[in-house]
């Protein structure tokens, strides 16, 4: 393959988002006990399927950041017939908490330092500004590049294209010569196929692979991303 840029997506590629999301909501579990109506497995899943709903809403303009933060607390106590009056409070809380539990993907940081010895490298992530920025310095992601494409920052979310050609530019390269490393099959993959990039797909934290989707390279241990862009395929 021999790319001449490489990509990285932040959440659930390098930041272990879904272990942060579990254990901050653990947390805000055991503090509000008018949560504990409903079993602590019942509410995070709760909780993610009212998201997700919301990420998509989000996506497509309907909601602002505002109405995403709140709504996926208040909505999913309605859904779940818990008294809502501490709602905000509890969506508050929760992004603090979600700050203190961020950590790095298995491999990943060793990977990264290995990987732009050989690569010029830039991320792109779906998120809010304020906190992508926040786990950019956690990770002291500039260390290893300074190109950094937000979504909030520029108005469209992966796998719109306008991201890929932005990040295409920026890379100084023809689409065909970069790699996009990450985890979601639909804004990664997909958004990097379409833009005519290669792509890495990291299926450790994200589910099972379904009939029909590819990447041109599929890995699941980052030590195989590696080895894989060693051996130039
Ligand atoms: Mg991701």
């Amino acid at each position: 393959m021999n790319p001449k840029y490489i990509y990285f997506d932040i959440d659930n590629t390098l930041l272990n988002h879904s272990r942060a999301e579990t254990d901050a909501q653990k947390e805000i579990y055991q503090t509000y006990n008018e949560l504990q109506a409903v079993t602590e497995a019942e509410w995070l899943h709760g909780y993610r399927e009212m998201n997700h709903q919301l990420w998509i809403q989000y996506q497509k303009g309907e909601i602002d950041r505002e109405q995403l933060h709140h709504a996926r607390f208040k909505g999913t106590m309605h859904k779940l017939g818990i008294s809502s009056g501490r709602a905000e409070e509890i969506g508050s809380a929760y992004m603090m908490n979600y700050g203190k539990y961020w950590s790095w993907v298995d491999g990943a940081e060793y990977a990264l330092e290995k990987v732009v010895e050989q690569y010029p490298v830039g991320f792109i992530t779906n998120g809010f500004q304020e906190t992508q920025r926040k786990k950019i310095e956690f990770m002291n992601l500039e260390r290893f590049s300074k190109t950094f494409i937000i979504s909030e920052e520029i108005g469209v979310m992966k796998p719109h294209p306008k991201v890929f050609e932005l990040a295409t530019e920026k890379a100084k390269t023809e689409a065909i010569h970069i790699l996009y490393v990450g985890d979601s099959y639909s804004s990664d993959i997909t958004g990097g196929r379409n833009a005519g990039w290669k792509t890495a797909w990291f299926t450790a934290l994200n589910g099972s692979i379904q009939d029909g989707q590819t990447a041109d390279f599929i890995f699941d241990r980052f030590p195989l991303l590696t080895q894989f862009l060693k051996s130039g395929n």
